[in-house]
């Protein structure tokens, strides 16, 4: 055997090649070896580390060359390998889907954190911060409060998968303009076996999606359009431009974001945002003027780079909030239920009168899940006086009637009133559950 054979020999030629190529040694190191580990069939860090002085297995350098070839023309590796780690987990990438990034993972790092501080049960509850261990898949907490998540431009879903693997508790709803990003979110989230707890929608920023959100995080474009053509040839050749071009300044996907956020988030749910370099005054004055959220903190990545921003939804005015005798739950005390009656927030609405109105469920539990509402604000059942007993007979009658309508009358429907949150109550204003479409059994769900 020479020297030349052994894959410590091709790997060290590959380095040189990259070097030669403009590529920084450090990262011309690090992706010789990836690339020779994906051609080796995926080998662990320390196999290959044990077979360096080793001859090259046979056929290795027809499965190498290929790759190093593409790795000079300045392709992306994640692009020929596939894949890129990202908190801890491999995500799938391909064209039309940027890379994802060591910043992002601030993102991640500072939902978890903000989560696992925060006051609200729901929060607390979903952020157990156990890793979804993907032996033992984690059904939908259909009994608990449940955090709803937005990731707004999601792209290959490495913020939503890496968020529902460490959330079970939590429901993601993962927005994408672009086709080629949301076939990769899905698969990304079946490959994570968090498809039931990722909703992959089309649409710009939270334009198709429905409800208040506790969380709402997004890696929006943000490269200044002038800089797009002196970026380095991986990115300015190879990933989607959709994905970078953030205007002029590079702030304009983050102004619309902004305030659209404000408006999507229960009173005391985080927007958390990644920006660019030398943003970080243009992102402060963006949320200064959106009087719905505060700056609370901007993260630096480990460069020292600000990088991420944390802004909070405030409280509304003490004049302007519902009256409740006791705040349980500050976070979810939005009255979600008020704002869909008001017509603020978004539902499918199949019946209105005075005293009710009816919406399917977002998060349907059967194949017919309608929520009846009464339009006044009562948070429990057990705010209700004598006065309200027509209310509650209302209530069910309409809700009979409506499961006729539904045509789940005739074969048996179920109707719950969960009160208090160890009933599983995570909106504080009464409502009554209409379920059917298929046998129902205890407990409810
Ligand atoms: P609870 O858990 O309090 O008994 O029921 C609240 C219900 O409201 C849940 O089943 C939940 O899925 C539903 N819900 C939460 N947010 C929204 C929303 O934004 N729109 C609609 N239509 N339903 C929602
Ligand atoms: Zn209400």
């Amino acid at each position: 055997m020479t020297a030349d054979d052994t894959l410590h020999s091709r790997i060290q030629d590959a380095r040189r090649r990259f070097e030669r190529a403009g590529i920084e040694p450090v990262e011309a190191a690090i992706d010789a070896d990836v690339l020779a580990r994906h051609a080796l069939g995926g080998w662990e860090r320390g196999q290959l580390l044990a077979g360096l002085r080793d001859a090259c297995p046979p056929g290795f350098a027809e499965g190498f060359d290929p790759l190093v070839r593409r790795r000079e023309h300045r392709e992306p590796t994640g692009y020929i390998t596939g894949h890129r780690e990202f908190w801890n987990i491999e995500i799938e990438v391909g064209p039309g889907v940027l890379i994802p990034r060591p910043e992002t993972e601030l993102l991640v790092e500072e939902v978890l954190a903000r989560l696992s501080a925060s006051e609200s049960a729901a929060a607390r509850a979903a952020a157990n911060l156990q890793p979804v261990l993907s032996e033992r898949r984690v059904k939908s907490r259909a009994e608990g409060p449940r955090l709803r998540i937005a990731d707004v431009g999601t792209g290959s879903g490495c913020l939503a998968v890496a968020l529902a693997r460490w959330l079970p508790g939590a429901h993601i709803v993962a927005t994408d303009m672009s086709d080629a990003a949301l076939r990769m979110a899905r698969r990304n989230a079946a490959r994570h076996e968090v498809g039931d707890r990722v909703l992959v929608l089309q649409g710009n920023l939270l334009q198709s999606t429905d409800g208040l959100f506790d969380v709402i995080v997004s890696n929006p474009p943000y490269v200044p359009a002038g800089d797009l053509a002196s970026l380095q040839p991986e990115i300015r050749e190879f990933e989607p431009v959709g994905a970078l071009d953030g205007g002029q300044d590079g702030l304009d996907v983050i102004r619309l974001l902004v305030p659209e956020a404000a408006e999507r988030l229960v009173p005391g749910g985080w927007l958390m945002f990644e920006f660019g370099f030398g943003q970080s005054e243009g992102v402060r004055a963006i949320i200064a003027n959106e009087p719905r959220l505060d700056l609370v903190d901007v993260r630096a990545d480990l460069a020292g780079i600000p990088r991420v921003a944390v802004a909070r939804r405030r409280a509304p005015d003490p004049e302007s909030r519902v009256p409740s005798p006791e705040p349980r739950n500050p976070d979810l005390m939005s009255c979600l239920f008020c704002r869909i009656i008001a017509g603020e927030v978004p539902a499918k609405t199949i019946y209105e009168d005075d005293v009710l109105v009816a919406f399917h469920d977002i998060n349907p539990q059967a194949p017919v899940h309608v929520l009846v509402v009464p339009r006044r604000h009562i948070p429990t059942l057990n705010d209700l006086g004598p006065e309200d007993d027509p209310l509650i007979g209302t209530m069910l009658r309409r809700a009979a009637t409506l499961a006729h309508e539904l045509g789940i009358g005739a074969r048996g429907y179920r109707t719950v009133f969960n009160c208090n949150r160890e009933a599983g109550q995570t909106v504080y204003h009464i409502h009554l559950h209409v379920l059917g479409g298929r046998p129902m059994r205890w407990p409810p769900g």
